[in-house]
């Protein structure tokens, strides 16, 4: 059986670490990999998440199964921190689910269970892991234009013209907030705009939000999942706890299917537990609990809160940095937008070609459609990357 197995092609993300490992150079800089940094290099474990570990090993009794959609408590606390007070809890069906990962393919299951001749529309570029699993489970993906590769911002007349395509009952994947790999984000108007156009065409929106609070802010961050979700009849939320609250290994996630028609609230709760139940059963619980302590107990929440502002702030000081010293060098303001963008990426906008000469005149790693991960950056290794793009040429 096994010889018929064809050989899948490499990650190219983990090819790329690979490399950076093997690489030499004393002065190699990884902007690869999509996990947070802190100016040491370190993805470190949040305060709360410590504190919440501690407390929890000395109180846990029982590691018995609790749901197939979780502990209830957790999705309570994720919809209020994603929603906060957007869409009432009752039209809210929600199953905690492995990662930011286990809810999109979750989200996916459940559209073509729900509609199997459905397309779902993902942003040019979005997150490679869109395509592969819409195309693992068999769904038809059509790209709509997004990044702009002139302004490096949204081609927002683009992306309206291409959703006009779309058919009634097609699902349009966005990015909640941080789009990745862009970085370029919908403005509160646009926001409004795709909201309006997706009622008028019957399209349904499926919102993918993994990165919480690294953008503007964890409220100003939840903006457009908010407004979609008020305004849409139907929307599916895919969350990700991986980033916000740095428990990437602990695979923490929630999928929530929000109709406004809250009689569908009970069958849309009943196919969440019955696609965990096909799936994997229980989800994982350590990281969700450790979440919910978290946001349920006033002290810890303020401390991740205060945390997270420091690595988002960190983040942005970086941009600008960035920025300033690209402007400092070119004598332009073309690298302005570095500091437009949000969240964890840029995506530079250059070629595969000068993405590759980066690493071999300067050791450093970017993935080759030019993402750069910010937070692996640092004051001292701003210089160098900033130098590297004008000697390449970008
Ligand atoms: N969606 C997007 C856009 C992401 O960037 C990621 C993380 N790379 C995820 C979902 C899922 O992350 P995880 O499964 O690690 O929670």
């Amino acid at each position: 059986m096994f010889e018929t197995l064809k050989p899948q092609p490499a990650d190219k993300i983990l090819a790329l670490m690979q490399m950076f490992r093997e690489d030499p150079r004393d002065n190699k800089i990884d902007l690869g990999v999509g996990v947070y940094k802190n100016a040491e290099g370190l993805t470190p474990v949040m305060r709360a998440i410590k504190a919440a570990e501690h407390k929890l090993w000395e109180e846990q009794t029982s590691k018995s199964y609790v749901g197939l959609a979780g502990d209830p408590a957790y999705g309570d606390a994720m919809i209020k921190l994603i929603l906060g007070d957007a869409v009432a809890r009752d039209n809210i069906a929600a199953a905690a689910t492995p990662g930011g990962t286990g809810a999109v393919r979750q989200a996916f299951e459940m559209i073509k269970m729900a509609n199997p001749s459905a397309k779902v529309h993902v942003s040019d570029p979005t997150w490679p892991n869109h395509v592969s699993i819409l195309q693992y489970v068999g769904i038809e993906t059509v790209t709509y234009r997004y990044f702009d590769r002139e302004t490096r911002g949204v081609n927002f007349d683009g992306m309206i013209e291409d959703l006009k395509l779309a058919a009634k009952g097609d699902v349009v994947l966005l990015h909640g907030c941080c789009h990745n790999p862009t970085g370029a984000n919908l403005n509160e108007t646009q926001w409004q705009d795709v909201i309006a156009l997706m009622n008028e065409r019957g399209l349904i929106p499926m919102i993918d939000i993994a990165y919480q609070g690294f953008g503007d802010g964890l409220e100003e961050d939840a903006l457009g999942v908010r407004l979609v979700a008020a305004g849409c009849p139907e929307v599916l939320i895919a969350a990700s706890c991986s980033k916000n609250f740095g428990i990437y290994r602990e695979r923490t996630g929630l999928l929530m299917a929000v109709a406004q028609d809250k009689g569908l609230q009970v069958v849309n709760q009943g196919t969440l537990a019955f696609l965990n139940r096909q799936n994997y059963s229980f989800p994982p619980d350590h990281g969700a609990r450790l979440v919910t302590m978290i946001l349920n107990d006033d002290a810890l929440r303020a401390d991740w809160m205060a945390e997270l502002e420091e690595v988002r702030l960190g983040m942005l000081g970086l941009r600008t940095d960035l920025a300033n010293e690209l402007q400092r060098l070119s004598g332009s303001d073309r690298f302005g937008f570095l500091a437009q963008h949000r969240g964890m990426f840029s995506l530079l906008g250059t070629s595969p070609e000068l993405v590759e000469k980066m690493r071999l005149d300067n050791g450093i790693y970017m993935v080759s459609d030019s993402r750069m991960n910010i937070a692996g950056l640092n004051t001292a290794t701003i210089p160098v990357l900033a130098k590297a793009i004008i000697d390449a040429g970008v």
